[in-house]
């Protein structure tokens, strides 16, 4: 099982590590529940998404982190106030290599790997990705598990 406390606490902090100050950090976490898997490849999976959202992300703007259970899917998803993504280039953002052809993502040195292992990595956590985004205005991507993906929280020792 995935302590999810703790996966959340770690986001927070290399958020905060990768922004510098430059953004506002914030995590909203909104369910107590674990999830089944792999804390070594949900950490990778969470933290692509977290690094995308800081580095697509101008000065000045705001990063959310949020964990939400609505008693059938857990999701967690991250929300920039960033550049966001035009709808054209969605359908094909997890692929290898693919990246979108803007000035700003072509000179921020990444290599287009991130979402295709997201992707791969969430494929067996039989978890779904989902993108919503504007341009100019930033983007949310969530990432939702099935109920028999949600794991209940250990007991806290008093
Ligand atoms: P890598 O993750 O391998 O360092 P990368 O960030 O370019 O490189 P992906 O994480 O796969 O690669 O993302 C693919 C492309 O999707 C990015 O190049 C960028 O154009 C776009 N993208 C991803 N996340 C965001 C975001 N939060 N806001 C705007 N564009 C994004
Ligand atoms: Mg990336």
């Amino acid at each position: 099982r995935v302590d999810m406390d703790e996966l959340l606490r770690v986001l927070l902090v290399e958020a905060q590590g990768l922004s510098q100050g430059r953004h506002e950090v914030v995590l909203e976490q909104q369910s107590d529940r674990w999830l089944w898997g792999s804390v070594n490849e949900l950490h990778s999976a969470f933290g692509n998404l977290v690094s995308n959202a800081i580095r697509y992300t101008p000065a000045g703007g705001a990063v959310t982190l949020r964990w939400q259970f609505d008693g059938n899917r857990a999701v967690f998803s991250v929300t920039d106030s960033g550049i966001g993504i035009a709808r054209e280039h969605l359908p094909r953002l997890t692929e290898r290599f693919y990246r979108v052809d803007r000035g700003r993502s072509r000179n921020s040195g990444g290599t287009g790997l991130g979402l295709a292992i997201v992707k791969h990595v969430l494929a067996r956590h039989h978890a779904r990705l989902e993108v919503s985004s504007e341009l100019e205005k930033g983007s949310t991507f969530s990432v939702s598990f099935p109920r028999e993906r949600v794991a209940e929280p250990d007991a806290v020792t008093p």
